[in-house]
C-alpha cells in the first residue's frame, strides 16, 4: 500500500484534518519487477554472446590466426555467436512491435491445409535430416480460417521448430486442426519428443524461460518463441494451451476465430 497524507488548511484556523489517500500499488509494483526482470534477462542474454565473441577474439590477435585450422573454428563461433544475438534482437522487436499494438494484423481469408502443408514444406530438411515424420490431418468441414497469414506463420514456424528441436531421430510430428465449436478452429503441433517436466509447465510461456538453458542455447533458441506466439494468437483473439508429458511428447494448441459460414470474407 502507498500512503499519502495531506493536510487540510482553513484560513485563520491553520490545519484542522488530514487527507490520507490509502492506494493498492500490487499491481504497479509487479509490472515494475517484471519489467526490472525483463531488461536484467535481456542484458545477460546479450553479454553471454559478447562474452564469448571478445574472447575468441582476443585468441585470434593473441596467436590462434597463425594456425589456419583454429582460426577457421574461432571465427566460425564468432558468426554463430553473432547470429545469436541477431536472432535475439530481431524477437526482441518483434515482441516490442506486438507489445506496443504497432504490428496491425492484416487478416485473411486463408486455407487451413493450405497453410500447413506449406508450414511442413518449409521445415522438410530439417524433418529429413532428423528422420522425423510429419502428419497433417485436418478436419474435413474446416476450410478457411480469418488470419495474419505473416503472423500465424510465425506463430507455427515457431511450434514446429521447437517440435522438432526437442524431439529425438526418428520421432514424429503431427499438424491438426479442427473446428472446436461453430466460432472457433483448433490448430495443433504434436511431436513426441522429450517432453517438459510438470514443475516447469507453468512457466513455459514466460519471456526467456526454458526447461535447460545450455540445451536451449546450443539448439539456437533464444527463449522468445513460445512468448511470441502466445502474443500473436492473443491479438487474433485466440488462446495457446500446451500439454505435455516427460519423455512421451509435447502438444500446443492455438485456437483462432473460424469464418463464420464458408464463402464469407467476414
Ligand atoms: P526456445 O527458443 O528456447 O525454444 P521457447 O520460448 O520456444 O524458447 O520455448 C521455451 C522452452 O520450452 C524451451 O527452451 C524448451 O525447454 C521448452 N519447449 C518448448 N517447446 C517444446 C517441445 N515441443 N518439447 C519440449 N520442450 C519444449
Amino acid at each position: 500500500l502507498r500512503v499519502t497524507f495531506t493536510p487540510i488548511h482553513r484560513r485563520d484556523k491553520g490545519i484542522t484534518g488530514t487527507i490520507a489517500v490509502l492506494q493498492d500499488v500490487t499491481e504497479q509494483e509487479k509490472l515494475e519487477q517484471s519489467r526490472r526482470q525483463f531488461v536484467a534477462n535481456v542484458s545477460h542474454e546479450l553479454r553471454t554472446p559478447l562474452t564469448t565473441i571478445k574472447s575468441y577474439a582476443e585468441a585470434l590477435n593473441d596467436g590462434a590466426l597463425d594456425e589456419r585450422e583454429l582460426s577457421e573454428r574461432f571465427v566460425g563461433v564468432i558468426r554463430n555467436e553473432t547470429e545469436r544475438m541477431i536472432r535475439l534482437v530481431t524477437d526482441l522487436l518483434h515482441l516490442s512491435r506486438l507489445d506496443s499494438n504497432q504490428a496491425p494484423l492484416r487478416r485473411r481469408k486463408t486455407n487451413v491445409h493450405e497453410m500447413l502443408d506449406e508450414v511442413a514444406d518449409r521445415f522438410s530438411f530439417q524433418l529429413r535430416q532428423k528422420s522425423i515424420r510429419a502428419a497433417i490431418v485436418v478436419d474435413r468441414d474446416l476450410k478457411s480460417a480469418w488470419l495474419d497469414r505473416d503472423q500465424i506463420d510465425q506463430v507455427l514456424d515457431n511450434l514446429i521448430s521447437n517440435a522438432i528441436k526437442y524431439t529425438l531421430e526418428s520421432g514424429s510430428i503431427e499438424l491438426s486442426a479442427h473446428k472446436q465449436d461453430t466460432a472457433t478452429i483448433a490448430i495443433s503441433v504434436k511431436d513426441t519428443g522429450i517432453g517438459i517436466p510438470k514443475k516447469d509447465l507453468s512457466r513455459i510461456f514466460d519471456r526467456f524461460y526454458r526447461v535447460d538453458k545450455a540445451r536451449s542455447r546450443n539448439m539456437g533458441g533464444t527463449g522468445l518463441g513460445l512468448s511470441i506466439a502466445r502474443e500473436i494468437v492473443k491479438a487474433h483473439g485466440g488462446t495457446v494451451s500446451l500439454k505435455s508429458e516427460l519423455n512421451v511428447g509435447t502438444t500446443v494448441t492455438f485456437t483462432l476465430p473460424a469464418l463464420q459460414g464458408e464463402g464469407e470474407t467476414a
